[in-house]
């Protein structure tokens, strides 16, 4: 629970060039150690999206600095961007299944990015256990609920035993009772296994299994107020 897993520092960022130019990120800094759950919440539009993306290697640095484990993300080669990526389990604000595989399939090739695990099936059903999807195995995504396809995408971050999740309005679309069950595994999964966890979202109902709430409004981290 101690040392820091990802960190930032003056981080900034604009989209657009020349007069459409426009900074949405403006020098953020925070470290999140292993083990930590932290929730980023913050208005639509405030750039949750974008900080996320930034420090899961998906897009690149313009100015700042993020290290992610032992990586440096500023600078970093595509080769090195990769190798971050993998170390990260991604859950998307859409779900992203490939709609023709089933669940088992779709996690086991995520684990494409994996070939140090050599029993891929075996990992696979476990993860979506672990999820409560046993009787889903052979499913399509098309043949879930919501909440079903939610817990899917999670398992499918989750099956490559990653040290740090980044999760983009994963309760998005569900019931309360639903999201906060969806949280409460990530949460489970940052005490087990020492993973951190960063959630970004404007859904309050779920800020309780946070071990920390930073909040986000028009790209600055503001003094927390409830009211978002
Ligand atoms: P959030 O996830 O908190 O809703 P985003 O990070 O998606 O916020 O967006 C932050 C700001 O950046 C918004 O004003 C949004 O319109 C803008 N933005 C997001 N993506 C792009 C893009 N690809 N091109 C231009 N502007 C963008
Ligand atoms: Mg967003």
């Amino acid at each position: 629970m101690s040392a820091p897993v990802i960190r930032f520092n003056d981080l900034s960022y604009s989209y657009g060039e020349g007069v459409l130019r426009r900074q949405v990120l403006f020098g953020l800094t925070e470290r999140i150690n292993a083990g930590e759950v932290v929730i980023v919440k913050g208005p639509s539009g405030s750039g949750k999206t974008t900080l996320l993306s930034l420090l899961g290697a998906l897009r690149g640095l313009q100015t700042g600095q993020v290290n992610i484990l032992d990586h440096r993300l500023d600078g970093a080669s595509k080769d090195e961007q990769l190798a971050v990526r993998r170390e990260i389990g991604f859950v998307f604000q859409l779900h992203n299944l490939i709609e023709a595989l089933t669940a088992t399939q779709n996690l086991i090739m995520a684990l494409r990015l994996h070939p140090e695990i050599e029993n891929p099936l075996e990992v696979a059903h476990r993860t979506l256990e672990a999820v409560g999807l046993k009787h889903a195995f052979e499913l399509h995504p098309q043949q879930f609920s919501g909440g079903e396809r939610q817990r899917v995408a999670i398992a499918r971050a989750l099956v490559g035993g990653p040290k740090i999740v980044l999760a983009d309005e994963p309760t998005a679309s569900l019931d309360g009772v639903t999201g906060h069950t969806i949280v409460k595994m990530l949460r489970g999964l940052a005490n087990e296994q020492g993973t951190a966890v960063l959630l970004v979202t404007h859904d309050v109902r779920i800020l309780d299994v946070a071990d920390r709430i930073l909040t986000l409004q028009d790209g600055r981290f503001v003094e927390g107020s409830d009211d978002v």
